[in-house]
């Protein structure tokens, strides 16, 4: 089986703290427009639907199906090229968004369109006078 991926620390901005914040309880936290119900993923400013600014967070359920996915064989970048090959994946979330991902805890041929995932998360050591605690969201076969 392919080795874990060894993420980098995310940088939050003031937009994706929240984010990177519930990564690190290990829950998926999502965006809600009151306004129109639009729910929405990369975390922004304002709604993608009515561009309203009042946003709500809440915890996804962590449960997707893969949209698609790539196999990466090169990478020479660390840590990544230290857990070739990995694979790199849109999952779409039972919520709506699409999340890129990667799928981790079987074999890039194991993988398929389609296939039911549930998110778990990879800790990340904070950097040297950081002190929250932030997590990489990532998918495995249900
Ligand atoms: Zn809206």
């Amino acid at each position: 089986m392919a080795t874990e991926i060894q993420h980098p620390r995310p940088a939050a901005s003031w937009e994706t703290r929240a984010y990177w914040e519930g990564c690190g309880r290990h829950e998926l936290v999502l965006q809600r427009c009151p306004a129109c119900q639009t729910v929405q993923h990369r975390p922004r400013a304002v709604c993608a639907g009515c561009l309203s600014n009042d946003l709500e967070h809440f915890v996804a359920s962590g449960r997707g199906s893969v949209y698609t996915y790539t196999v990466t064989h090169q990478n020479g970048a660390p840590p990544f090229r230290d857990t070739l090959p990995y694979v790199l994946a849109y999952v779409d979330l039972e919520e709506g968004p699409r999340l890129m991902t990667n799928i981790v805890g079987c074999e890039p041929a194991d993988v398929s369109i389609g296939m039911a995932v549930e998110v778990d998360f990879a800790d990340v050591e904070p950097r040297p006078g950081e002190t929250d605690a932030f997590a990489v969201p990532r998918f495995r076969s249900v």
